[in-house]
C-alpha cells in the first residue's frame, strides 16, 4: 500500500512524468506521421500511446484520490491505448488498421480487466487489471515479431522492451495476488509497482525511438527498392541485374536471354507513346510468366529486356526465349493494334564459356541479338555457333 513516500520522487510526481513522456513522444511519432502519411501505422501508434499517457495521468489521479471509478476509468483508456497499439502494429505488419482486432482487444481487457475494481475491490481487483496489461502488451509483441524480417534488430529491441513492461506487470499482478488482501485502504504500493514504475521510466522514451527508427528503416528499405526497380514495368533495372549477378562469375548451366521488341518505334509513331508503354508493360508480363526460380527478369532499357535463366540447357533456354515471344505476341494480339506483328528478337548466351564474368555474357547474349536482328528479326539466335544454326525459328 502507497503511503509515506519511499522512493526519491514521490510515486505520483513520477507516474506524472512518464504519463507526460508518453504523451510527448505520441506527438513526436505523429509528427512522424505527418513526414511520412504512407507510415498510416504511426498515427495509430500516436493515438495508442496518447491514450496510454492520458490513462496514467489518471491513474496518478487515482493514488491521490483513491476513487476506484478514477482507476477503473485510467485503465479503461490504458486498455484501449494499448489496444490500438496491437493493431498499430498489425498496419505496420500489412498496411491495413484491423478496427475489428482492435475493438475486440480493447472490449476483452474491459470487461475482463476491470469489473472487480469497479465493484470496490482496490486490492485482488488489481490482479485482473495488471493481467489484462501484459496480455494486451504480448499482442502488441506477437504483432512486431511477425515482422520481425523487415528491420530484425529494431523490432527485436522493441518486442523486448514491450516485454519489459509486460513483465513488470505481470510482477505486480503476483505481488498483489501474495498480498491477497481484497480491500487496499491505499494504492497498490509495494516493489513490483515500484519496479513497475521505474521499468516504464526507462522503457517508454525507448519504444518512442524505436518507433521512429522502424519508419527510417522501411523509408530507407523503399528507397532502395524504388532505385532497383524500373518504374514502368516494376522489374529490375540494369543496376540491379548487376548488383544481383555482376559479382561472381556465371555458372555455365545459367543462360542469359537478351529481348528486343521488333521495330518499337512505328508503334510509338503510329499509335503514341502511351500505347508504347503499355506494350513495354505487356512484355515485361511475358518475361515474368517465365520467369524460374533463382532468376531475374530485367528492363536493360528502351524495349530491350534481360532473363536470367539458371540450371537450363541449350534447348531449354531456346525453348524459355520462344515461350516469352509466344506469350508476348498473344498479349500484344489482344489489344488489336493494326499493323503490329508483336514480334520480339532474342540472343543467348551461357556463362563459363565467354569468360563467365556475367557483363562478358550479357554482352555475348546482345551481339547474338544483333545477329538475330540482322538475320531479319523475329527469332532466337544463340551465341554458340553449334545452337544457333538449330535456334533460328520465326513465330511468323
Ligand atoms: P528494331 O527492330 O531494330 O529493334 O527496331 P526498333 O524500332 O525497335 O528500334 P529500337 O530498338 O532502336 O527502338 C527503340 C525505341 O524505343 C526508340 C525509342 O523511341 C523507344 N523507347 C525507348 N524507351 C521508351 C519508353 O519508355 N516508352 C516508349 N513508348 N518508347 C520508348
Ligand atoms: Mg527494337
Ligand atoms: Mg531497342
Amino acid at each position: 500500500m502507497r503511503g509515506a513516500p519511499e522512493m526519491l520522487l514521490d510515486y505520483v510526481t513520477l507516474l506524472t512524468a512518464v504519463g507526460i513522456s508518453a504523451a510527448c513522444l505520441s506527438i513526436m511519432v505523429f509528427l512522424a506521421w505527418l513526414m511520412a502519411p504512407r507510415d498510416a501505422f504511426l498515427l495509430t501508434v500516436s493515438l495508442g500511446g496518447a491514450m496510454c499517457g492520458l490513462g496514467l495521468l489518471l491513474y496518478g489521479f487515482y493514488v491521490a484520490n483513491l476513487q476506484p471509478i478514477v482507476a477503473t476509468s485510467a485503465f479503461s483508456v490504458i486498455y484501449c491505448g494499448l489496444a490500438m497499439l496491437v493493431g498499430a502494429g498489425h498496419q505496420f505488419r500489412t498496411d491495413r488498421l484491423p478496427r475489428w482486432m482492435v475493438a475486440r482487444h480493447a472490449i476483452a481487457a474491459n470487461v475482463i480487466g476491470l469489473p472487480m475494481l469497479a465493484a470496490g475491490y482496490t486490492g485482488l481487483g488489481f490482479v485482473p487489471i495488471n493481467l489484462m496489461v501484459t496480455f494486451l502488451l504480448l499482442a502488441v509483441i506477437v504483432q512486431y515479431w511477425k515482422a520481425r524480417r523487415q528491420a530484425p534488430v529494431i523490432i527485436t529491441s522493441l518486442c523486448i522492451l514491450y516485454g519489459l513492461i509486460a513483465a513488470s506487470f505481470l510482477l505486480c499482478a503476483l505481488a498483489i495476488l501474495r498480498d491477497g488482501r481484497t480491500v487496499l485502504p491505499g494504492a497498490p504500493g509495494n516493489w513490483a509497482e515500484d519496479l513497475s514504475l521505474l521499468v516504464l521510466i526507462a522503457v517508454v522514451p525507448g519504444i518512442g525511438a524505436l518507433t521512429l527508427a522502424l519508419t527510417q528503416a522501411r523509408q530507407v528499405r523503399r528507397h532502395r527498392q524504388d532505385a532497383m526497380t524500373d518504374s514502368l514495368t516494376g522489374l529490375l533495372n540494369r543496376r540491379a541485374l548487376f548488383d544481383m549477378f555482376g559479382l561472381r562469375p556465371l555458372p555455365r548451366e545459367t543462360a542469359v536471354i537478351v529481348f528486343d521488341i521488333d521495330r518499337f518505334k512505328s508503334i510509338n509513331d503510329r499509335h503514341g507513346h502511351a500505347v508504347g508503354d503499355r506494350v513495354i508493360a505487356l512484355f515485361a508480363a511475358a518475361l515474368e510468366m517465365h520467369l524460374a526460380d533463382g532468376g531475374a527478369a530485367a528492363r536493360l532499357g528502351g524495349e530491350e529486356f534481360a532473363l536470367v535463366v539458371p540450371a537450363t540447357t541449350a534447348e531449354g533456354s531456346l525453348h524459355t526465349a520462344e515461350a516469352v515471344r509466344e506469350s508476348f505476341q498473344r498479349l500484344v494480339n489482344q489489344l488489336g493494334l493494326d499493323g503490329m506483328g508483336g514480334t520480339a528478337s532474342a540472343g543467348i548466351a551461357f556463362g563459363m564459356t565467354h569468360g563467365a564474368a556475367f557483363e562478358t555474357v550479357l554482352s555475348a547474349a546482345d551481339k547474338a541479338l544483333y545477329a538475330a536482328k540482322n538475320a531479319g528479326r523475329d527469332c532466337v539466335m544463340s551465341a554458340e555457333p553449334q545452337i544457333a544454326s538449330q535456334t533460328r525459328s520465326k513465330l511468323g
